[in-house]
């Protein structure tokens, strides 16, 4: 590859020309934030917020549209699997051209991920100033990010002339906390540049690689009764913490994986049971205990699941069933059978020993695959 080229000093009086402007559109900026945080955005609800972006993008001179989410995305073999349906829902796009220098593409995430409102101390999305910072959700992650782009454009428009000399793209797209597929439909429709920026708050370090992200839902079945009979019964919750220590193990196997940048990173390999829903009487013992698990590790081809693959599956296949399961932990996840269920024995030997008792059996959906 060829080496970055080194930066161009900045002249003296252009920094301080860009340094007034930004002070100049400092409260447009944070205004524009407010009305982001304002027009709330989890998936399914994105479109309000994308408006929003669309009027800022189009008051700095871009071309704009808006990308519908192709139905059949779900076919292409790197998406993630759909979590609604794409009626009506779409990315933000924006054109700027001038020139035929290098080209640059913006790209921000509209979605959020949802809040619990009752833990908040004001409503999610009521901006709220204080002390110089914004809060509500979103606001950092990564609507901040929005409103510094639009800052940083400005500045630039106003305080150096001829600033652009070549295309630039701004995306705004959806599904960034889950799927991916708002980029990837991007990507497919040619929404590209010689160099990307992601608009991510980082705290103005430059990150150059990400982690994978996976998530999986799993069913945890058990023999349900009355609590009376509890002791004849299987509770799948006493069964689900037994699969929570064993997918908490899958940390410690995928650390050991790690290598260069990100063996030094903390947490780059985590698994999180971030829901957990099982019964709804506390005098029964219920039937099921559903877990949905967020698998986080880096990207890499080269990644081995713990279990070993004995043949090479073929479609439709119990082995491939089970290889599919298997990259529910897997990095990649690049299971594409959305429908495909597993029936692992949990554990393996007590299943065995119980004969056919229909207590302790689970089965591991892939649900769908996220981005950075
Ligand atoms: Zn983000």
């Amino acid at each position: 590859m060829p080496s970055s080229p080194d930066p161009v000093p900045l002249d003296p009086a252009v920094a301080s020309a860009l340094d007034r402007a930004i002070d100049d559109r400092a409260e447009d900026a944070f205004g524009f934030l407010e009305r982001l945080v304002a027009a709330p955005s989890p998936v399914g609800l994105e479109m309000g917020a994308q408006q929003v972006v669309r009027d800022e993008l189009d008051r700095l001179g871009f071309l704009t549209s808006v990308l519908p989410i192709p139905g059949d995305i779900a076919a292409d073999p790197v998406a993630g699997v759909p979590q609604q349906a794409y009626a009506g829902r779409g990315n933000v796009i924006g054109h700027l051209a001038a020139g035929t220098g290098p080209s640059l593409l913006l790209n921000g995430h509209i979605d959020v991920v949802p809040a619990e409102a009752a833990l908040w101390s004001a409503p999610p999305f009521q901006p709220v100033r204080r002390d110089g910072w914004l809060a509500g959700r979103g606001a950092g992650d990564m609507k901040g990010g929005f409103a510094l782009a639009s800052l940083a454009l400005g500045a630039l428009q106003a305080a150096v002339p001829g600033w652009l000399r070549g295309e630039l793209s701004f995306a705004s797209v959806i599904e960034e906390e889950c799927t991916g597929n708002g980029t990837l439909a991007a990507a497919r429709a040619g929404v590209l540049a010689d160099a990307a920026v992601l608009l991510e708050p980082t705290d103005l370090g430059l990150l150059l690689g990400g982690v994978g992200i996976l998530w999986a839902e799993v069913t945890v079945r058990g023999l349900p009764a009355h609590a009376e009979s509890a002791h004849r019964a299987v509770n799948p919750v006493d069964s689900a913490w037994r699969l929570i220590d064993a997918v908490r193990s899958l940390e410690k196997q995928m650390a050991l994986q790690l290598d260069g940048p990100f063996a030094r990173v903390d947490g780059a390999c985590t698994v999180n049971v971030g829901t957990f829903h099982a019964g709804d009487w506390p005098s029964s013992v219920p039937g099921q205990a559903v877990l949905g698990v967020r698998v986080r590790t880096r990207r890499w081809s080269g990644w081995r699941t713990p279990w070993p693959s004995r043949r090479r599956p073929t479609p439709g296949s119990r082995s491939t069933r089970r290889r599919c399961a298997r990259r529910v932990s897997g990095p990649r996840g690049t299971c594409s059978t959305g429908d495909t269920r597993w029936r692992p024995r949990w554990p393996p030997r007590t299943r065995r020993r119980t004969g056919s008792r229909p207590g302790s059996s689970c089965w591991a959906a892939p649900r769908t695959r996220g981005s950075t």
